[in-house]
């Protein structure tokens, strides 16, 4: 197949050098050329802008940061749905939503299809090819392009998920209870290592019992054992995501108190540690106040 690739960052550079070895023949774009250097040298070809990247295409991908790049990528000028050739599609594979591919589809009309298609599984399940894939858009796009995401996902966890725009709601509200695991997580260990208890203890306990969570048991160890609060997924696109989720509960006429604050706690975060700072900095912001490193002496198995 003939492939385009816009936003090699984080996310995209893996999952495009997956489409690469899987024998697609691909082109790749973003602003910082410098991004494109491996995949060229493994053969990729590049594309000086959006809508050269959709020339001579049967799919484009766009990995990107959010829906304000999203729509200037595709709409803004030398964007990529002026230059996409007759009938290729374009699959949005950022955590986006629904509104941005909304006008890109009323602009395109019938001729191009569009499928939404964010993904789980941070930068080790890109590099793997494990992601996780929730796709929104019709069934028989969604079927003829599957071979094409199965270069990047797990076959067994990419999921039709509805139509247009089901794929990024699924990946906004996953995202939400998982930035709501790791505030409440901080609050919880904390509270419990003040209170006497050994964290080790506590999070044993706490992980045989109805309070386990997959984040308790996986994610959270990446601060406890080394103090490493993940900048592989950054407090700006954190942030990015919690507001979308926010939107999207006001547009449905959902109140949502604690959607509200877990992202005034990522906002707090990122204001106090910065743009990139790692995802997992809320749980630092409760160390710092109370002075409670929550670190366990020797590593878990
Ligand atoms: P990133 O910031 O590392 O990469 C984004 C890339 O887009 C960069 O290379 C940037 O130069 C490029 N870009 C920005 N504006 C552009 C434009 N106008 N034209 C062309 N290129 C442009 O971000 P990431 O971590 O790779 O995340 C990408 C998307 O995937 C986001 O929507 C994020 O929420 C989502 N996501 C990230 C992770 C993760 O663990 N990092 C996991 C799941 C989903």
């Amino acid at each position: 197949m003939k492939v385009g690739f816009i936003g090699l960052g984080h996310m995209g550079a893996p999952m495009s050098s997956n489409v690469l070895a899987a024998g697609h023949e691909l082109v790749v774009h973003d602003v910082r050329p410098d991004a494109a250097a491996g995949l060229l040298a493994a053969g990729a070809s590049w594309a000086g802008s959006p809508g050269e990247a959709g020339a001579d295409r049967d799919v484009v991908i766009t990995m990107l940061p959010g829906p304000t790049q999203v729509e200037e990528v595709l709409l803004g000028p030398g964007g990529l749905l002026a230059g996409l050739a007759a009938g290729a599609t374009w699959i949005d594979m950022s955590t986006s939503v629904p509104a941005v591919a909304d006008k890109v589809r009323a602009a395109a009309g019938p001729g191009h299809p569009v499928l939404d298609a964010p993904v789980a599984g941070g930068i080790t399940g890109a590099a793997a090819g494990t992601l996780q894939i929730f796709v929104g858009g019709a069934t028989e796009d969604y079927l003829r392009f599957r071979p094409l995401l199965e270069a990047m996902g797990d076959p067994e966890r990419i999921q039709h998920t509805g139509p247009h725009g089901a794929g990024y709601t699924v990946k906004l509200m996953l995202n939400l209870l998982w930035f709501a695991n790791v505030t409440l997580t901080a609050e919880a260990l904390t509270i419990g290592v003040r209170a006497g208890v050994d964290v080790a203890t506590l999070r044993r306990s706490l992980l045989t019992s109805a309070a386990a969570s997959h984040f308790l048991e996986h994610d959270v160890l990446s601060v406890l054992e080394r103090g490493d609060f993940d900048e592989s997924f950054a407090l700006a696109l954190a942030c990015k995501d919690l507001g979308l989720a926010v939107d999207l509960a006001r547009q449905t006429g959902v109140p949502a108190e604690m959607t509200a604050m877990v992202e005034q706690i990522y906002r707090r975060a990122r204001a106090q540690y910065g743009d990139a700072g790692g995802q997992l900095l809320p749980m630092k912001l409760i160390e710092d106040l109370t002075a409670t490193p929550l670190r366990l002496a020797e590593p878990q198995e």
